[in-house]
């Protein structure tokens, strides 16, 4: 057995007890006991935060709503706002951002969530008025192979094949040794920061060559606010996830995306490293299953652009058009701050469905499609004519993982730091560039490759040191074109599917390039119950006999994710059996005996999912359910019967 295949194939982080560095926040923990199981049950470097859907494009965090309102925050119109929302609206004020007058609501009471937005909108006081969109890391795919950091650097001196697929990063056609060697001397320290699940600043790459970003004008553990930037302590970033001054990652997304970065300046195999050239700013809004929401994230950009971070890696996305976020992005590129967003990986055209942030039309923001090895578009990567503009390599990166580990990972979350550790180095060379101009730069430098023609605006493969060297003599530009991105005024809600009473994206009017228009956006369970509604009725007709339809099929143990439809309630749950005749389902919610539902399970290992409406035949404690499956189709029994080979069957 190979030295990588003895190593856990699940992210190292879950097969490793403890780790001081490391917080275990109490409010999270059922997350890391989840990984362990997933980890006990053999599911293959899935965490849970794989589980989660990057398909339900606009969910929305229930019952929360961002409102921005017209004039300054300090305006008595805008406090008598406020007062009167909380003490007559019916909405609890859960917070504000500082100087833009703009709030984060939770309604109290039942009320949907459209229904408070349309309200809202008639007011005139009000700009705009948004769902807090949920925001993921993209599922990203990995290759299952994790390394101790003294086995890659024993793979990379002994110029096995594995180091030569170790750091795509540093082979041609990239050419970042090429880019190294003509970067100068010393140069300007760009900081980067990394929004994401956090980053392991533990890791001996980080440590050792002193690329975390410091805060300097704030003094560690004294309670003070010390540079009056509205963050306590935070000496090395922020975690807006839990909100506290410690961004390590515990998903481990995070820590490769900044190997990434970091691996885009320097060779980070090299022993002992060299100083970093760049520091890298961690702000984690997304939780330990890869989720966050537009609010955080909004916060998470202000705090880079704040604090001095030159480029922001996106690796992540979601929600519908969001206002907030637009006008975060614009605040970014208004202050020379390069965005650059991962295109997604749904192997979908961007133009046609918009991907955000990467589809945001900010003429600072780089959205990044991957390519593989030999420059073909990565199968997953999402791609666009008008709104995807560069390749960079996507596919088997390896970089660090938490633990002082090394792992594989495919996807365009690994594409995007290669061109924001390319940005950084661009900057390094000539600090004084426009976000617009470093963007062209990345452009003008990148070579055409067939594969991305049709696929990118560019049509070609970002390569490291035709950037670098063109950065050398360009002339900094005093001004930059400005953003075609702009906040719009919701119109009034439509859509309102009928079943799950979610949240519906609010947003159809986005007019960027190539984005269509009144582009509607339902709801995936919106859609989801439209599709299956002539099914449902017809089995409340038919009272099939279902307990022996159970009884029928052998049953195998099974750990998915699973999220219900019952009426007009989404649930999520778990399921801890499946056979070809239905599922064991956990959730904490009711559920009556004979009811109809409709359910999506993941896989084991979360990379599919089917969607199957089944009844409920039996529960236990209210709280465990067995659901029978109603019509389930071809493809979703032959799913399940896959599945079921490496599954160990139920007693
Ligand atoms: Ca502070």
């Amino acid at each position: 057995m190979s030295a990588i295949a003895r190593i856990s194939k699940a992210k190292v982080k879950v097969a490793q007890p403890s780790h001081t560095g490391h917080p275990a926040p109490g409010a999270r923990t059922t997350s890391s006991i989840k990984s362990v199981l997933w980890a006990a049950l053999g599911c293959v470097a899935m965490s849970a935060a794989s589980l989660a859907s990057a398909q339900v494009t606009t969910e929305a965090v229930p019952g929360e709503i961002i409102v921005k309102l017209k004039g300054s925050g300090k305006s008595l119109k805008s406090q008598a706002f406020l007062g009167k929302a909380v003490s007559e609206g019916g909405l609890a004020h859960k917070g504000s951002w500082a100087g833009l007058n703009m709030h984060h609501f939770k309604v109290n009471d039942a009320r949907p969530v459209e229904a408070v937005i349309q309200q809202m909108q008639a007011d005139p006081d009000v700009e705009y008025v948004e769902p807090n969109y949920i925001l993921r890391r993209p599922d990203d795919t990995e290759d299952g192979e994790a390394m101790s950091m003294a086995e890659v650097r024993a793979a990379a001196n002994s110029s096995s094949s594995v180091a030569t697929s170790s750091f795509t990063q540093s082979n041609a056609p990239v050419q970042f040794p090429q880019a190294w060697e003509a970067a100068s001397a010393s140069g300007t320290t760009i900081v980067v920061a990394v929004v994401d699940t956090g980053v392991d600043y533990n890791h001996a790459v980080f440590a050792d060559s002193g690329a975390m970003w410091v805060n300097s004008r704030e003094i560690a553990n004294n309670g003070v606010d010390d540079d009056g930037n509205g963050f306590v302590d935070d000496i090395r970033g922020w975690n807006f996830a839990y909100n506290s001054n410690n961004p390590m990652d515990d998903d481990g997304h995070g820590t490769h995306v900044a190997g990434i970065v970091l691996g885009a300046t320097q060779n980070i195999s090299a022993y002992p490293m060299s100083p970093a050239r760049i520091r890298i700013m961690p702000l984690k809004f997304l939780d330990s299953n890869g989720m966050g929401t537009t609010s955080d994230a909004v916060k998470a950009i202000y705090y880079a652009v704040n604090n001095g971070a030159k480029v922001i890696n996106n690796s992540w996305g979601g929600g519908g058009y969001s206002n907030s976020l637009v006008e975060a992005l614009n605040y970014a590129y208004n202050n020379k701050v390069v965005l650059v967003a991962a295109a997604g990986n749904s192997a979908n055209n961007n133009d046609q469905s918009p991907t955000y942030p990467a589809s945001y039309p900010i003429p600072g923001l780089i959205s990044v499609a991957a390519t593989t090895d030999i420059d073909n578009l990565a199968s997953f990567s999402n791609y666009g004519a008008k709104t995807v503009h560069v390749g960079a390599p996507g596919s088997g990166i390896y970089s660090t993982y938490p633990y002082n580990s090394y792992g594989r990972s495919s996807g365009t979350s690994m594409a995007t730091p290669f061109v924001a550790g390319l940005s950084a180095l661009i900057l390094r060379e000539n600090p004084n560039l426009t976000a617009y101009q470093v963007r062209e730069l990345v452009f003008s430098g990148a070579v055409p490759v067939a594969s991305l023609t049709s696929k990118t605006t560019t049509q070609s493969r970002m390569n490291a040191y035709n950037s670098v060297q063109a950065a050398k003599s360009a002339v900094a530009s005093s001004s930059q074109p400005s953003s075609q991105a702009s906040a719009q005024r919701a119109p009034a809600a439509e859509a309102q599917a009928a079943g799950c009473g979610l949240v519906k994206a609010m947003r159809s009017d986005f007019s960027g390039p190539g984005s269509g228009d009144g582009m509607k956006q339902l709801s995936f369970f919106g859609v989801l119950l439209l599709m299956l509604a002539p099914v449902l009725i017809a089995m409340r007709l038919r009272h099939r006999n279902s307990e022996t339809y159970r009884r029928r099929f052998p049953r195998y143990q099974i750990a998915s994710e699973v999220k219900l439809c019952v009426g007009d309630r989404e649930l999520v749950g778990s399921v801890s059996s499946i056979s070809m005749g239905g599922a064991q389902v956990n959730t904490d919610a009711w559920l009556d005996n004979g009811g109809v539902v409709a359910m999506v399970i993941k896989s084991p290992d979360g990379r599919e999912e089917i969607t199957v409406s089944g009844k409920v035949v039996w529960s236990e404690e209210k709280k465990r359910y067995g659901v029978a499956f109603q019509d389930a189709d071809t493809s979703s029994l032959n799913s399940i019967a896959r599945w079921t080979k490496s599954l160990m069957k139920a007693s």
